[in-house]
């Protein structure tokens, strides 16, 4: 069997579909899944151990053998912990294929094979009887089938298909219940990544602002989960507008609904502000009373308590549909309304002398329908990209840059994706502005989104889109001039990894005849950078984990360490560093440049070279990004932009994602003896547009 994977080609920032062998998509859902990182959460194995010891002895009180139905078991590890416990027989469900057989090779490894059948079906294809799946109901549910919404990963209906046909009534449930908590904020850095803030341009005629649309004001965005590691917000990015708030909590040993519904809850603000954001996070009672909880709270709610690191479950930031100004102590409904799969919140303030009556009215109006984008610019622009255009430093780099190269004549083409250079251009006196927004059929059509932009900012006639692609370019398009000053941030949204962004450099280069012989590039250059970095955190995602909890779970690590190498070479990924602390070993050092005032070469672009460890530390791995040179003495960095002491702390650009790539030792868990510095050799194929490194310590 073959699949096809889509995979966006730097050289044409368009997508392929790449015809792989069968064993591509397990290996990239093994190499890059959870589940290392969920063999390391201690907190969530030690408390699933407690709450499951715990609901085996209360059916064994009863009388009762103990039957355990392990929904989405994994690596077989809940189940394990079951059968320890005294369980006397162990239903392990599981749907991925590659998983349910890793998870029968460890059960057998740990001599549990005669208490615990794994099954490799859906929860919901699984059959109760004499010739079924299951001898008959368990009396014991068990599940960690939750995300960082709770509920998005479907544990709901698989819930309600349990309590109907897999489970006894007044089953053991671990966990027990589930809630989820509430903090109203309001937050400038958060909701930025809403919406489009004016954006102020010093011109030669005054200041200019450039505004979104009205239907981008009111638009409530995309339904997809923003989720982040709430613990790198520092709490000067927020203000509390209210205490933390329970919004729900489900009770999983009972029969679950998972249809639509909503909930409220009335809230007074603590603060008056504007009220922009949701905060969210749950946790999960183990057992009935409460005892053993797993908490996702973010550092401020216990600030005692020491915190569990994960990835696998983090926070939730949910945007209100609009700002709404609140006053301390006033009254206000907070309403959260869910699907089979996510959540999303509504504000509304009590009226005036308001009873249970007017309360019941409200009711009506809650608004049900999940949020549609109806303004195309949260198609085009993603919640970070949102954060980028609503960077005033970073602008004012552009606007300065753009300063130095326009003259009154200048013909400008602009080559980016959704960006508002050709609007500063524009402002700054650019003579004629074009944008090549070329349509892609898998990209969403912007079109009519920039229509509606410039025409809110009344530049119908003065910016022109070019539909083309850079190759199809025709003098026609420029109204048969030549370009003067060829512009880009670079950012195209078909980029993972930093160097994606390079295609600007290959749609100069197809564009190459209809420049003008003394064309200004901008930028005029990028650079490649590497720094060699220990991670707080970030490396346990790709570390064996060996023993979990007294079981042997290596047939896992090897699975994960075999995928990984599945490729010959080892790949970079990319991470948001902002949200994953590391410090530097090393200085950061500059190993490629790429000149875009010359056209690619046919040849790749190498380097090798070594880089002194200045730090004692574990060199878990190496980070890359790009630096774009926009005019002389201005660059943009969208990776390190400082180091903030001694101890080699370090700052990242807060909106872009940074290539990491993680050295074997991590891969293997070796203990290095003090390295003192790390050869590289980085490639640059020029044909394909993908950089292949290689590091020794
Ligand atoms: N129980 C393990 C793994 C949890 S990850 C542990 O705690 O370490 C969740 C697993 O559930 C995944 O492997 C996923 O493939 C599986 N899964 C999710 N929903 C399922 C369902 N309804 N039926 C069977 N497997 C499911």
């Amino acid at each position: 069997m073959k699949t096809f994977c889509g995979r966006a080609n730097p050289t044409t920032g368009s997508m392929e579909w790449l015809e792989e062998g069968e064993d591509y998509d397990y290996h990239q859902e093994i190499a890059r899944s959870r589940y290392a990182d969920m063999l390391h959460d201690k907190d969530r194995n030690v408390k699933y151990y407690q709450g499951i010891r715990a609901a085996v002895s209360r059916v064994k009180e009863r009388g009762e053998k103990a039957i355990v139905l392990d929904i989405g078991t994994g690596t077989g590890l809940l189940s394990m912990m079951a059968a320890s416990a005294g369980a006397d027989f162990c239903y392990a469900i599981e749907v991925f294929k590659p998983m349910a057989n890793a998870a029968v090779k460890i059960v057998e490894k740990n001599g549990f094979s005669d208490k615990i059948k794994v099954i490799n079906k859906h929860s919901t294809e699984v059959t109760v009887g004499p010739d079924g799946d299951m001898q008959c109901r368990a009396n014991i549910l068990v599940t960690e089938l939750f995300d960082t919404e709770l509920i998005g990963e479907g544990a709901l209906p698989t819930y309600e298909h349990a309590h109907k046909y897999l489970v006894q009534e007044g089953c053991e449930a671990v966990p027990h219940r589930a809630t989820v908590y509430v903090q109203l904020v309001e937050s400038k850095r958060m909701w930025s990544w809403k919406k489009l803030f004016p954006v102020h341009v010093e011109a030669e005629d005054g200041e200019k602002i450039i505004v979104p649309p009205s239907e981008m004001e009111n638009c409530p965005g995309v339904p997809s989960v923003c989720d982040i590691q709430l613990n790198q917000m520092p709490s000067s990015d927020f203000t509390a507008l209210s205490d933390v708030v329970t919004m729900f909590s489900v009770d999983f040993s009972k029969p679950v609904q998972s249809a639509s519904t909503y909930y409220r809850v009335q809230l007074e603000p603590v603060k008056s502000g504007k009220a922009q954001i949701v905060l969210s996070w749950w946790d999960i009672d183990m057992d009935p009373s409460g005892m053993i909880n797993c908490t996702m709270a973010p550092y401020w709610v216990k600030p005692t308590s020491a915190l569990q690191w994960r990835d696998h479950w983090m926070q939730c930031v949910y945007f209100l549909p609009n700002e709404e100004p609140v006053l301390q102590g006033e009254k206000l409904y907070l309403t959260a309304c869910r699907d089979e799969y996510s959540v999303w919140y509504n504000l509304q303030k009590a009226r005036e002398g308001e009873n249970k009556a007017g309360e019941e009215e409200h009711k009506a109006d809650v608004r049900v329908e999940s949020p549609v984008c109806r303004c195309r610019a949260h198609l085009l622009w993603n919640r970070p990209r949102f954060g980028e255009l609503n960077d005033q430093n970073r602008t004012r780099q552009y606007i300065r840059s753009l300063r130095k190269v326009l003259k009154t004549d200048s013909v400008c083409l602009c080559i980016s994706d959704g960006s508002l250079l050709p609007v500063l251009a524009h402002y700054l006196g650019a003579k004629q502005v074009q944008c090549m927004q070329p349509s892609r059929i898998d990209l969403y059509h912007p079109h009519e989104l920039w229509q509606a932009f410039f025409k809110a900012n009344h530049l119908e006639d003065k910016i022109k889109i070019i539909e083309a692609r850079p190759e199809l370019l025709k003098p026609s398009h420029l109204e048969d001039k030549k370009i003067s000053v060829l512009v880009g941030e670079p950012f195209f949204t078909t980029s993972l990894l930093p160097w994606h962004n390079l295609y600007f450099w290959y749609a100069r280069t197809a564009v190459s005849t209809h420049l003008a012989s003394n064309v200004t590039v901008l930028p005029q250059s990028a650079s490649l950078h590497m720094m060699i970095v220990e991670f707080q955190d970030l490396w346990r995602i790709r570390s064996p984990c060996g023993i979990c909890e007294g079981f042997d779970v290596q047939t896992m690590d090897e699975m994960i360490k075999d995928s990984l190498n599945f490729r010959e070479s080892k790949e970079a990924e990319p991470h948001p560093l902002w949200e994953y602390p590391c410090k530097s070993l090393s200085d950061p050092k500059e190993v490629l440049t790429f000149d875009f005032t010359k056209a690619v070469p046919q040849h790749c672009l190498s380097t090798q070279g070594s880089v002194n460890l200045l730090r004692k530390g574990r060199s878990h791995g190496a980070v890359l990004w790009m630096e774009y040179h926009l005019a002389a003495d201005i660059s943009v960095s969208t990776g390190l932009m400082q180091m903030s002491n001694e101890k080699g702390n370090c700052e990242w650009n807060p909106h872009c994602k940074q290539a990491v790539y993680f050295f074997s030792s991590v891969i293997e868990s070796e203990i290095l003896s003090d390295p003192t510095a790390v050869t590289y050799a980085i490639n640059f194929d020029t044909k394909t547009g993908e950089i292949a490194m290689d590091f020794k310590l």
